[in-house]
């Protein structure tokens, strides 16, 4: 069964002034279209097909079209759910204990997270990731890798994710990924978040 483009959770506009319709229409109806197109191309009628992306991701990276189309599918799965027009704020309860055992505050986190997203260089993704022993870690992956992948040279289980490729960007915030960056935090879905953790744990 060919991989679907899932509907975006909300509207194209929903995540303004943050993040801007048009950017949306394109990154979702394009770049995500087009990694999906590309990754069912690329497993039909190979023993690939059928096998879900988890395992695709995980256990057939070594093969360049899954590992930047499968990446690309996955990735931005996780990235539309992660945000919410009514996202921000501080996350609650277990997610909150998490964070602050791992990284001592909130705002610690924030700065770890906000660093590894404005030093990638290049194209890539900043991640939130739980640990085998249940701690958290930030770090970031090129082009679309995901921590899922064995080589990586980041690991454990995505449970919050930015794209900081410019096509997510560039038409409202040109160079500025920090403001980009900054602005993430407002459309967070912690919910979603939390829900993430306690699947991953
Ligand atoms: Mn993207």
């Amino acid at each position: 069964m060919a991989f679907e483009l899932p509907d975006l959770p909300y509207a194209h506009n929903a995540l303004e002034p943050h993040i801007d319709a048009r950017t949306m229409e394109i990154h979702h109806g394009q770049h995500h279209a087009g990694y999906t197109s590309k990754l069912n191309a690329a497993i039909e009628g190979t023993d690939l097909a059928g096998l879900s992306i988890e395992e695709l991701i995980k256990n057939h990276s070594d093969n360049t079209a899954i590992r930047n189309n499968g990446g690309g599918y996955y990735n931005h799965n996780l990235f539309w759910k992660v945000m919410s027009p009514s996202g921000g704020g501080q996350p609650a309860g277990a997610l909150a204990d998490a964070i602050n055992a791992s990284f001592g505050t909130f705002d610690a986190f924030k700065e770890k997270f906000s660093s590894a997203a404005a030093t990638r260089f290049g194209s890539g993704w900043a991640w939130l990731c739980v640990q085998e022993n249940g701690t958290l870690e930030v770090c970031s992956t090129a082009n679309q890798d995901n921590p899922l992948m064995p080589d990586a040279g980041c690991s454990g289980i995505p449970i919050l994710g930015i794209d900081v490729w410019e096509h997510a960007y560039y038409l409202n915030y040109q160079n500025r990924r920090p403001d980009y960056i900054g602005a993430f935090y407002e459309v967070i879905n912690w919910d979603e978040v939390a829900k993430n953790f306690g699947a991953a744990k």
